[in-house]
This record gives C-alpha cells, sequence and structure tokens, in this order.
C-alpha cells in the first residue's frame, strides 16, 4: 500500500486537524514497527504519547517530520500532505526543497538537546531564522531574546552551551525550536536524560507553552505532567494505538491490560 494511491485524509481550512495520520506503517526489515497508526490532534491541543520502549512512539513522531518516510498511510499537517503534492493529475513527491520548506513548519525537541558548541545561547537560537528564514538580523536577534525570556533563560543569553545545566540546555532548545514559528512542536522524551532535579524546569516551560495554546505532541514518560497538561493521552504498544482518551480515561481508568500494566510501573 502505499501514500500515492491512498485517498486524501485531509484537507486544510478552519476546523481542520493540525495532525491527521492515517493507517502510519513502517517497517525495518523485517520488523514492522507501526502496523498502522491513526491519530488526528486538533489546534491548540496537547497529546502525550505513553508507551513501553520499542513501541514505536519515536518512529511516529519521526514520520510526522520526514525523519521517517512511511510505507503506508498518509500523514497531513496543518492541512499539508507530508512528503507529497497534489498535483491536477495525481501526488508526486515533494523535491528536497519542498520537504525542507514543509519541515520548517514542525518543530522538534529531543532527548539529546544537540546545540551548537561554539555559539552562544542567544547565536544558538538566531542560526535558524536567520539562516532559514532569511530574518533580518537585527530582528531575529530581538525574537531570540524574547524567546529565552519565555524559556527563563534571559541571562543566558551570552553564555555558551556548556556553562548551562542540562534543563537550561534543553529550554534553549525549545526556544530554537519555537524560533521557527512552528505550527506543532514534538518533543520526544524530553527530559529523559535529565538529572531528576532539573526535570521540573523543562516540564514548566512545556506547561506554559501548552498553555499558550501552542499544538503539541509530546513522548513522556512523566505521567503526572500527562496529568495535568495533556488533553489527551495516547497508549501505544507493539506499533499500535491501544487505547486513547482524557488523562483520567486512560491514566485512571484503562480498559486495556497492557495499559495498565505499563502504568503499574510508575506507581
Ligand atoms: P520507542 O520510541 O517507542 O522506544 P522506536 O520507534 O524508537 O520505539 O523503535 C521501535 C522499534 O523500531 C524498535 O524495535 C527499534 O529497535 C526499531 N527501530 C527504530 N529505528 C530503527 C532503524 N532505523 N533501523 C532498524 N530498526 C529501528
Ligand atoms: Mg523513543
Amino acid at each position: 500500500m502505499s501514500v500515492l494511491s491512498e485517498r486524501p485524509a485531509a484537507a486544510a481550512g478552519p476546523g481542520a486537524p493540525m495532525v491527521a495520520a492515517r493507517g502510519v506503517r513502517k517497517r525495518f526489515g523485517h520488523l514492522e514497527v507501526l502496523k498502522g497508526i491513526d491519530l488526528t490532534v486538533d489546534p491548540g491541543e496537547v497529546v502525550v504519547l505513553l508507551g513501553p520502549s520499542g513501541s514505536g512512539k519515536s518512529t511516529f513522531l519521526r514520520c510526522l517530520n520526514h525523519l521517517e518516510v512511511p510505507d503506508g498511510g498518509s500523514v497531513h499537517v496543518g492541512g499539508d500532505l507530508i512528503g507529497f503534492r497534489r498535483t491536477r493529475t495525481g501526488v508526486r513527491h515533494l523535491t528536497p526543497r519542498e520537504v525542507t520548506r514543509q519541515r520548517r513548519d514542525i518543530g522538534m525537541v529531543f532527548q539529546h538537546f544537540n546545540l551548537f558548541p561554539h555559539q552562544t545561547v542567544l547565536e544558538n537560537v538566531v542560526e535558524a531564522p536567520c539562516g532559514v528564514l532569511r530574518e533580518p538580523r537585527g530582528e531575529a536577534r530581538a525574537r531570540a531574546a524574547a524567546l529565552l525570556e519565555r524559556v527563563g533563560l534571559a541571562d543566558k543569553a551570552g553564555a555558551y552551551p556548556r556553562q548551562l545545566s542540562g534543563g537550561q540546555q534543553q529550554r534553549v532548545a525549545i526556544a530554537r525550536a519555537l524560533a521557527m514559528r512552528p505550527k506543532l512542536m514534538l518533543f520526544d522524551e524530553p527530559t529523559s536524560a535529565l538529572d531528576p532535579e532539573l526535570v521540573g524546569e523543562v516540564l514548566a516551560t512545556m506547561r506554559d507553552l501548552a498553555r499558550d495554546g501552542l499544538t503539541m505532541i509530546v513522548v513522556t514518560h512523566e505521567i503526572q505532567f500527562a496529568r495535568e497538561v495533556a488533553d489527551r493521552v495516547v497508549f501505544m504498544d507493539a506499533g499500535r494505538v491501544l487505547e486513547s482518551g482524557t488523562p483520567a480515561e486512560v491514566l485512571d481508568r484503562p480498559r486495556e491490560p497492557r495499559t495498565r500494566e505499563f502504568l503499574g510501573r510508575f506507581l
């Protein structure tokens, strides 16, 4: 089954979802990692994706962001069909330039922050808006300063990444992603590499973004964060969505034995 042969799953326009994934499949060799993932995320919605290690969470996020190409199904973000373009005669793959353009709309924050070590915090945040969006440097610097303020690091603009704690570095990585004005932010275990005492400050920053109405998909094992911030919790297991609902439904009254077993590890 190929994306090229599928009928359109979503259209742009008012009321349209921010993310519409339909039947997303992915295999690596003999291993089928995603077995048909359906997920719809509305604008401003915060979805927390839970699931055991190896269940396909990262692969799914990577399919939303061009880091993996699905073997089947379709993904729309902000009404755009990811990786493809509709023409009068059908559907074609995007050119590399079109892929770059599409990826700008989607910010991603990883477990490891990957800041540029030889640039200051401010320069790290300014880099992409100047280089990719061709924003005038003065404007980009002013916006970067405002973003650093937003993540609580206004006083660290001139510091180098090595001078910051892991939690501070991750907040810079969040500011850097926001500098591209993404429609959608993906977080893949953003606090898993941090010392426990630094987790809270990163989660607090993410909570602020959620409150401001940013559309977010967050892979995390922070159940308390899911309970407090998520509009919806989705539980994945072995390449499938097993259940999805409000935090109270999925976390307090899970229907599936696999969900119960998984959540039991956090008690
Ligand atoms: P999760 O994020 O839920 O822990 P992943 O999406 O990282 O799960 O991985 C799902 C499965 O796919 C795992 O078995 C992993 O080893 C495998 N996998 C992920 N990426 C690749 C790859 N590039 N090549 C081969 N196998 C992969
Ligand atoms: Mg992962």
